[in-house]
Formats: C-alpha cells, structure tokens, sequence
C-alpha cells in the first residue's frame, strides 16, 4: 500500500530523515511515533506529495509519489498538524470547498459532503463558523476535509494534540472507527496514545528509524530481561559477592541509600531466570537482610525510551 525506499530528506545542509525506509500494509493503523523534532511531519509532507524528498523513492498504492503524483495524491487524505486555517468559513462551507478542491464528482458532492459530517460527528455545528468550535471540534473539521473524496490512507499529523481528556478519547474512538476502512497512518509523541490505537509503530528519533513492531512486541524487546528491586541492610557490603552466584543475572544497579542505612539495588536478569528465589537464598547466605522486594515491570514507556536513547549514540 505505501513503500518508503531509503528516504532522506535535507533541510539545506540538515538531515531531518536519514535513509529511512518501511512499508505500509493495507487495513494496517500504523503509529508514528517520537519526540518533537524527530521528523514525523516531514515524512508525512513527503508521503503526501506536500513536499520532496532529497532521494529515495516512496510508492503509494505503487504509484511513485514524484512521478504519478496525481494519482498517488488522490489515494491519500491528510489531515496537516494543527488546527484548520480557514476559519471564517462554516463547517458545512469548508467540507464543500475541500470537496471541490478534490474535484469530488458534482452529482454526488452534497451526498457525499453530508455522509461525512454526519460520520465524523459535526451534524450539530455544520452551520457554524469554524474560529467559534471548540478545539476538539476544529480537529474533526481538520479531520473530515482529509475524509473527503473516499481516500483509500488517511494520514493523521499529532491528531489528538492540544486536546482535553475527553476530546481526546473521543478522536480515539474517530480513528479507530475510521481504521476499520482507511489504511491509518497517525503521529504522536505519546506512547500510551500509539499503543491503544494501533496495531504497528514505527518509532523514529532523530531522523532515523529506531523500531517498526507491534506495540505487545516492542515492550517484550526491549524487556528483554526481568529486574528485580531490593531493599536490603548490607553492612559489610558483600552485595557484589552475590552477583556471580546467580546464573543469568546481568547487573546490579545501586539504586540510593535511605535514610536508615538501608540500601536500594536493582537486579537485572535474562528474561527466564527466577530472580526472586535465587536472589533471597544468595543474599541471606552473606547475612544480607531483604527489607523489601519487588518486580518491576517495564512498560511501553520504558521500552520507547531506551529505543530513543540507543538511537542517540
Ligand atoms: P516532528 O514532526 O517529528 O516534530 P519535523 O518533521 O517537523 O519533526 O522536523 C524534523 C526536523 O527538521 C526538526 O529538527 C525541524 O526543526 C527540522 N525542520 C522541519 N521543517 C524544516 C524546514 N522547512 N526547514 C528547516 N528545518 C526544518
Ligand atoms: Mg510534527
């Protein structure tokens, strides 16, 4: 559905995408995924034709994006960060003149234009002026002008930005409906929003691509070991006597002392290794006391962020 080849896109002497490349697959909600700057937008303008890359090659519905640019354009909806800039028109007036924009067949434009204002919600606002909408609504305006003319992708930039909590949720519920017949392609910078949206992301940092998984797969990468916090009285400090006996541990971290003397570590073990019991048994062999011990889970969060910082090298 979309082929990105070794893209690289330069901002003068900047390198803002760095030989970036992945595929897209049909029915597919793919999250984009990274910190602000890391070139999310500029490979959306590029995959909608908005902009050029300085080399590569990017394929939408195997039409090459600079040379069948027409036809590649008319397979995509994209819906711009922020919110719509025509403001003093009315819903109903925008949805009509992107309609025409996308040369929306005459006959069927005012069927069309209302199935899609009734679809993403602005039945109640249609008349009314865009700068008077809420956020929440601007978005669904934004949203709907991508939705316009049937577009096979809709590529979604940082959609749920400068929301509320129930906007927000609500434009969830939009896409994942959407999903069910668009290709989703959507940006964010937040991990939770990608992770409850989408069936793959692609997170990216600094122009490069960082991981392409499935948000279960990227948290059990990353994991990848199991770790172990404990709370011990370690007077003698033979801590570090202990850490060759357990068969599979990798590291123990000193976490911080408190402020009875007790000290907080962090063991870190491959991913099938039973750390409690061994770590309980080693310990009370040097005459270390457990005060407390508990698993820490790693979560997407941590997953992104360790991706994000062996990218920085
Ligand atoms: P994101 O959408 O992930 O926040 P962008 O794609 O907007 O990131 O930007 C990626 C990098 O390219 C940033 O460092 C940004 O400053 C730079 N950049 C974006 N657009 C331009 C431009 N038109 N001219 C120069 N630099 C740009
Ligand atoms: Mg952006």
């Amino acid at each position: 559905m979309i082929e990105v080849k070794n893209v690289t896109k330069k901002y003068g002497k900047f390198v803002a995408l760095d030989n970036i490349s992945f595929k897209i697959e049909e029915g597919e909600i793919i999250g984009l995924l990274g910190p602000n700057g890391a070139g999310k937008s500029t490979t959306m303008n590029i995959l909608t034709g908005y902009i050029d890359q300085t080399s590569g090659e990017v394929y939408v519905s195997g039409y090459d994006i600079q040379k069948k640019a027409k036809k590649a354009k008319k397979e995509i909806g994209y819906m711009p960060e922020g919110v719509p800039l025509y403001t003093d028109l009315t819903v109903k007036e925008f949805v009509t003149y992107m309609a025409e924009l996308k040369k929306v067949n005459r006959k069927e434009r005012k069927e069309k234009i209302q199935k899609i204002i009734k679809e993403i919600g602005l039945l109640d606002v249609q008349n009314k002026l865009i700068r008077n909408l809420s956020r929440g609504y601007k978005q669904r305006v934004s949203m709907a002008g991508a939705l316009i003319g049937d577009p096979k992708i809709l590529i979604l930039d940082e959609p749920t930005v400068g929301l509320d909590p129930k906007q927000i949720a609500e434009v969830r519920d939009l896409i994942r409906k959407l999903g069910k017949k668009h290709t989703v392609i959507l940006s964010s910078h937040i991990l939770s929003e990608v992770s409850q949206i989408c069936n793959k992301v692609i997170i990216i940092n600094k122009g490069k691509i960082v991981a392409i998984d499935t948000p279960e797969n990227l948290e059990k990468k990353v994991e990848g070991s199991n770790s172990i916090q404990v709370t011990v009285e370690d007077k003698e400090d033979k801590i570090n006597k202990v850490k060759s006996k357990i068969k599979g541990l990798k590291e123990i971290k000193f976490v911080k002392e408190n402020e009875d003397k007790t000290k907080e570590y962090i063991f870190e073990a491959e991913k099938d290794v039973d750390l409690r019991k061994k770590i309980f048994e080693q310990l009370s062999k040097q005459g270390i006391t457990i005060f407390e011990m508990k698993k820490i889970d790693t979560t997407l969060e941590d997953a992104f962020m360790k991706l994000i910082k062996g990218g920085k090298k």
